[in-house]
């Protein structure tokens, strides 16, 4: 069969070529034979030579023995190459030595209705998600289709219970349907979804937010990337400046001068930065390390008068969790003031979630500029950014800076978020940072006790398992990235099998919720001894 110009042959004929590939493609990375890349280039060729053997001649039955013998063998050999070199490949990219691959038909086997419903989506959907790092693709495996939540617990479209440390990247602080809130919710959902109007709730979150931190004035938006396009477009609105400084593996949402080096899913993935931001608009993006005092200063001496802002997390949560070393957000605030420029912290992380007041209350850094987000929406889409008085008021219809949203600050939303941040009291912040510190223990004990070398490191109750050298302190983006993807993945996989859904990836935080109560921390015990094994039984690969 001649190959189109890619070299890449088209899949349904290929698989009528070759019925081996069927079994290739069935029993190994389990892609649908309509998925190109699945049939690999060889089986095609071996296809070719396998039908050229068919032709006859006039030659002695004992010579048309041989041959075909020799081609049988030849096809054999050229099959069992391929489909080696195919499954070398794969478990290159998942991340895994021996274990399931991407939308692998291993652990396909596991969740079946989940694999079917994967299937599905990715025939609607780029990739199959809404969202990048929910695809699996940095462990592989099939990513759970979740059906239900309560408490502490996930249940999948397969019907299985996963202990839940991801917690909606951060937001479902109180736990998954908690009472109060989804009674606030219908509530408010039997009096109406959404008016367009200013309404009471809004009000409420926004004095509630205001009583907890250190901004003056609020603005609420719908995502967390909204909230930082628009903090940074205020930004150098008030200075009339353009440039901005962001950290290494800092992830303030998908906005474009945002992304250069990026932490979540740009770090996960390994992209240096991402087609369809224009040149221009990362020109105005300086990216430095984090925690890098000396970066920063050298970069005021030589852009300070047309820096807008420096923009920072207040304590990284997007490439693992890494705290800001001590006096650094002081210090970057100081300079910033010093070059008359502002301080951004982006928030949407640690904000209600490290503390009652954010990272804020930690520190007591009051930034000019502070991004929230997930926790402060209860699960429902809501975000805000909100800062001095002086440089909110520049905000439209108040000033000539423009920011709108048809939805934002919507009453389902406001009321979710309000009375979730209500319930989340000290005691809950107290549990919080307990059940953190004993997770991060335990899991600290299990890697010890395989030998496998790891660092569990906190930013207040956010905490990440990194798989380097102890002796390796992770301060910055390089540092994050020594992390053993392989190791993360093996032991994420173990896991997960055994009833614990830790985040898809070596770069992301670990959240709890003050439903992680003993039973749940008993069970993610219980799974920790195979998963730390697991983890022993792999190494190698770093990004
Ligand atoms: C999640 C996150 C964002 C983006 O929020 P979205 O709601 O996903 O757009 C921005 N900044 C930080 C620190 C985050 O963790």
């Amino acid at each position: 069969m001649p190959s189109p110009p890619d070299g890449r042959p088209k899949p349904s004929s290929a698989f009528v070529l070759v019925p081996a590939g069927a079994s290739f493609t069935a029993g190994g990375c389990g892609r649908s034979v309509d998925d190109p890349i699945s049939v690999p280039p060889c089986v095609c060729s071996a296809g070719a030579s396998f039908t050229a053997g068919g032709v006859r001649s006039a030659t002695t039955t004992s010579f048309l023995v041989v041959a075909l013998a020799t081609v049988g063998f030849l096809v054999v050999a050229l099959l069992a190459r391929c489909v080696w070199d195919q499954l070398r490949k794969r478990w290159g990219e998942c991340g895994l030595r021996g274990g399931s691959c991407e939308n692998g038909s291993v652990s396909n086997d596991d969740a079946p209705r989940s694999a079917e419903l994967f299937q599905r989506a990715q025939s609607v959907t780029p990739g199959g998600v809404n969202s990048p790092v929910r695809a699996f693709r940095a462990v592989g495996g099939t990513p759970r289709f979740i059906q239900r939540a309560e408490g502490a617990y996930l249940y999948d479209a397969d019907g299985r219970e996963y202990v839940d440390l991801v917690c909606s990247w951060g937001p479902m602080i109180l736990g998954h349907a908690h009472p109060a809130v989804v009674e606030a919710v219908q509530a408010q959902v039997s009096r109406g979804v959404s008016y367009g109007t200013p309404t009471e709730p809004e009000v409420e979150l926004a004095e509630e937010i205001i009583a907890r931190t250190s901004v003056d004035r609020i603005r609420l938006v719908t995502s967390g990337t909204e909230a930082t396009m628009s903090a940074i477009r205020l930004a150098r609105g008030y200075t009339e400046r353009s440039k901005i400084v962001k950290f290494a593996g800092h992830y303030h949402g998908h906005v474009d001068s945002l992304l250069a080096s990026a932490g979540s899913g740009v770090a996960t993935f390994g992209l240096p930065g991402t087609p369809g931001v224009t040149e221009p608009t990362a020109a105005d993006t300086i990216v430095l390390p984090y925690n890098d005092t000396g970066a920063v200063k050298a970069t005021f001496a030589e852009h300070g008068d047309s820096i807008a802002c420096v923009i920072a997390e207040a304590a990284a949560g997007n490439m693992g969790a890494v705290p800001p070393a001590d006096g650094f957000n002081a210090f970057l605030q100081e300079i910033a003031h010093a070059h008359g420029a502002l301080l951004v912290l982006d928030e949407v992380m640690t904000g209600f979630r490290v503390s009652r007041s954010g990272w804020y209350g930690l520190d007591g850094v009051a930034a000019d500029l502070t991004t929230f987000g997930k926790v402060m929406g209860g699960g429902f889409p809501a975000a805000a950014f909100g800062g001095r008085a002086d440089v909110m008021e520049k905000l439209a219809p108040a000033g000539p800076v423009y920011q709108a949203g048809t939805l934002a600050g919507n009453p389902v939303a406001t009321t979710a978020g309000l009375t979730t941040l209500r319930l989340t009291d000290a005691g809950v912040y107290a549990h919080l940072d307990n059940t953190a510190q004993t997770i991060g223990r335990l899991v600290g004990e299990a890697l010890d006790a395989a030998g496998v070398p790891h660092i569990a490191q906190f930013a207040g109750n956010l905490f990440t398992v990194f798989f380097v050298d102890p002796s390796e302190a992770v301060t910055d983006f390089a540092g994050a990235r020594r992390t053993d993807v392989d190791q993360f993945g093996a032991f994420f996989h173990a896991m997960l099998e055994r009833g614990v859904y830790l985040p898809p990836s070596a770069f992301e935080a670990w959240f709890v919720s003050a439903a992680h109560d003993d039973q749940a921390v008993e069970r993610i015990a219980d799974a920790l001894p195979a998963a730390a094994a697991a983890a022993a039984g792999v190494s190698g690969r770093r990004q």
